[in-house]
């Protein structure tokens, strides 16, 4: 395994000039080792600025759409954050370090497991796990101030929508699969909801359901 901290370092300046200034944000990068996420066969790859595929046609997100969302979450110590889309668990614990507590869903069992036992490994305890539907968000724990939703969506989910308290927000890639998505910021009001686009992504789709293990994951 070579040294990876030259690449990391880098990778954190890039972040920088790209706009991620936060210092809590680019301290919780720094301090999440994102090698731990990958699969051994690309984790010389770990500190490049790109999405690589974690497993059942899923990817960990590129470092810098993560610098993204993590700051534009504008995130304190006394904040608690949804995340619908674990995966591979990094975006997870970068937020870790940043808020309360993180409470995230993912429906493939798999990479559920490969998460928590990171999570585990690097002492991330404020981290709560569901195997769910992210569809459904996660009611017991509502309403959130802070949702994140790391897989696109064609149009926002109701239930997500209805689980985010007056005057929190939550960041959603929205838009068809095939195409370029775009991350928005829906904030509840008093009465309704403002939408803002802040960025053209691509992400995986969000599925419905709970993955079935042994299938095949869907040509994507
Ligand atoms: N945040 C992740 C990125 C994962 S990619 C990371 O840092 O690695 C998106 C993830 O969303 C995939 O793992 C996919 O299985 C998951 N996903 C898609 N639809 C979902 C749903 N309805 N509920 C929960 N997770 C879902």
């Amino acid at each position: 395994m070579p040294d990876l901290e030259p690449a990391k370092i880098k990778l954190i300046m890039e972040l920088r000039r790209q706009g991620v200034t936060s210092p809590a944000v680019l301290m919780a990068i720094e301090r999440t080792p994102r090698e731990l996420f990958l699969p051994e066969t690309m984790r010389d790859r770990a500190y490049e600025n790109t999405a690589l595929p974690i497993g059942q046609g899923q990817t960990i997100s590129q470092p810098y759409i993560v610098g993204f969302m993590s700051q534009e979450l504008k995130l304190n110590k006394r904040l608690v954050v949804l995340e619908i889309g674990t995966g591979s668990g990094y975006q997870a614990a970068v937020l870790a370090r940043l808020c309360r507590r993180v409470y995230t869903i993912e429906r493939h069992r798999s990479l559920l497991q490969s998460a928590e036992a990171i999570f585990r490994e690097l002492g991330l305890h404020t981290i709560s796990t569901r195997l769910g539907d992210g569809y459904k968000g996660w009611p017991e724990q509502a309403p959130f101030q802070r949702i994140i939703v790391t897989a696109a969506a064609p149009e926002p989910p109701p239930l997500l929508l209805e689980q985010l308290a007056i005057g929190g927000f939550m960041l959603i890639p929205i838009g068809p699969t095939w195409d370029t998505q775009n991350i928005v910021r829906i904030t509840r009001r008093e009465s309704g909801y403002d939408t803002q686009e802040l960025l053209p992504v691509r992400f995986v789709p969000m599925v419905p359901g709970i993955a079935v293990a042994g299938l095949p994951a869907r040509p994507e």
